[in-house]
C-alpha cells in the first residue's frame, strides 16, 4: 500500500470525505487563488450570475477537488461530479449538461483526458451555453441548437499543458494550486486530528507535515497510519518519537521521500552514472509507469530542487546526491 499514490483507496474515500472542507474559510493555505476566488464568487452572487469557468491545474492530492465542492457551496449551487476518462461519447456530456440547473456547477477532473469529439461539445457549452446536436443522416441531416442553462465548468488536471488551445481558452479564471508550506501543512494535520478524534502534539503535527511533500492528501495520509501505530504501540497520543517511528516503519524519509524517489534517484545516480537520462528509460529501469513518475514524483523532487530537467533528459542535483549519501561522479 503506497502513501504517494494518486488513487484514492476504497476505505479512505469516507474519512477523505469528513476531512474535507466545505467552505473556503476552512480551506487552508493557496493564498493567492481563494482571494481572487472570494472576488469572483461575490461578484458572480451579486450579478445573480453563473460563475465564469474555472480551470484548476497542479499536482494531485493539492486540493482541486475539494476546492470545487467549495465554490459550489459558497455559490449555493448543485454540484455535478464527472473525469474526463468517464464521459466516453459526446452524448454522455450532453445529458448531463441538459440536466444541470440555473447556476450549477459541473466539475470535470482530469480534463486533459477527455476525448476530441466530446471536447467539442463543450465549445458551444461553455461560451454560449448552447448545445449544437445533428439531426437526421446524409443530404438531410441538420444542426439543431438546444439552449442549455447558464452552469461553471471547473477543470481539474495535473496537466494543463496538455489542454488544447481552444478549451484552454474558454476558462475565465485560470489557478495554479501550489505546494503548501510546513506550517499550513501542520495546521492541516492538527485540524484532521481533531475531527478523527485524536490527541497529537504539536512536534508530532509538524514532523508530519516536513514529511508530506507539500500535499494535504499525503499529510491525512500518514496521520491515518500514524494513529495506528500510536494506539497499537503507545496509548493512543501520537508524541513526537511515536511520529517519528512511525513514519521509520513507513519507509518516509525526512524529507518526505519514499522508497520509490530512493530507488529513482539511485539508479540516475548509479546505473546511469549521473548522466541524463530519459523519462521512459528511468521508468523502464525501476518499473513504473512514466506517467505516475512525470504526475507524482517528478514534481515535487525538482520543486526541492532534487532533480532537473535538462534538453538531454533528467539529472540529480548535488542537493539529492548529499541527501542519499552519494558521491557525484566526478565530471
Ligand atoms: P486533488 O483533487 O487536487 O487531487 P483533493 O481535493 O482530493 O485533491 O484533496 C485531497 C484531500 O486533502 C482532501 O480530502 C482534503 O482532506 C485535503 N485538503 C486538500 N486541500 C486542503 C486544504 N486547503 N485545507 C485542508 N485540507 C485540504
Amino acid at each position: 500500500e503506497r502513501i504517494i499514490s494518486a488513487n484514492l483507496m476504497m476505505e479512505e474515500q469516507a474519512v477523505e470525505l469528513s476531512l474535507r472542507p466545505r467552505y473556503l474559510n476552512e480551506y487552508i493555505g493557496q493564498t493567492k487563488a481563494k482571494e481572487n476566488l472570494t472576488v469572483y464568487i461575490e461578484a458572480a452572487k451579486l450579478r445573480k450570475e453563473a460563475l465564469d469557468h474555472v480551470l484548476l491545474y497542479g499536482p494531485p492530492g493539492l486540493g482541486k477537488t475539494t476546492l470545487s465542492n467549495i465554490i459550489a457551496n459558497e455559490l449555493g449551487v448543485n454540484l455535478r461530479t464527472t473525469s474526463g476518462p468517464a464521459i466516453e461519447r459526446p452524448g454522455d456530456l450532453a445529458a448531463l449538461l441538459t440536466n444541470l440547473q440555473e447556476g450549477d456547477v459541473l466539475f470535470i477532473d482530469e480534463i486533459h483526458r477527455l476525448h476530441r469529439t466530446v471536447e467539442e461539445v463543450l465549445y458551444p457549452a461553455m461560451e454560449d451555453f448552447a448545445l449544437d446536436i445533428m439531426i437526421g443522416k446524409g443530404p438531410s441531416a441538420r444542426s439543431v441548437r438546444l439552449d442549455l442553462p447558464p452552469f461553471t465548468l471547473i477543470g481539474a488536471t495535473t496537466r494543463a499543458g496538455q489542454l488544447s488551445a481552444p478549451l484552454r481558452d474558454r476558462f475565465g479564471v485560470v489557478s495554479r494550486l501550489e505546494y503548501y508550506n510546513v506550517d499550513e501543512l501542520a495546521f492541516i494535520v492538527a485540524r484532521a486530528a481533531e475531527i478523527l478524534n485524536v490527541d497529537i502534539i504539536g512536534e508530532a503535527a509538524h514532523e508530519i507535515a516536513l514529511r508530506s511533500r507539500g500535499t494535504p492528501r499525503i499529510a491525512n495520509r500518514l496521520l491515518k497510519r500514524v494513529r495506528d501505530f500510536a494506539q497499537v504501540r503507545g496509548d493512543g497520543i501520537i508524541t513526537h518519537s511515536i511520529a517519528n517511528a512511525a513514519l521509520e516503519l513507513l519507509q518516509v524519509d525526512p524529507m518526505g521521500l519514499d522508497h520509490i524517489d530512493h530507488k529513482m534517484l539511485r539508479a540516475m545516480m548509479t546505473s546511469f552514472s549521473g548522466r541524463p537520462v530519459g523519462l521512459d528509460t528511468i521508468a523502464a529501469t525501476i518499473g513504473e509507469e512514466s506517467q505516475t513518475i512525470e504526475d507524482v514524483y517528478e514534481p515535487y523532487l525538482m520543486q526541492i530542487g532534487f532533480l532537473q530537467r535538462t534538453p538531454r533528459g533528467r539529472v540529480a542535483t548535488e542537493g539529492a546526491y548529499r541527501h542519499l549519501g552519494i558521491p557525484m561522479p566526478e565530471k
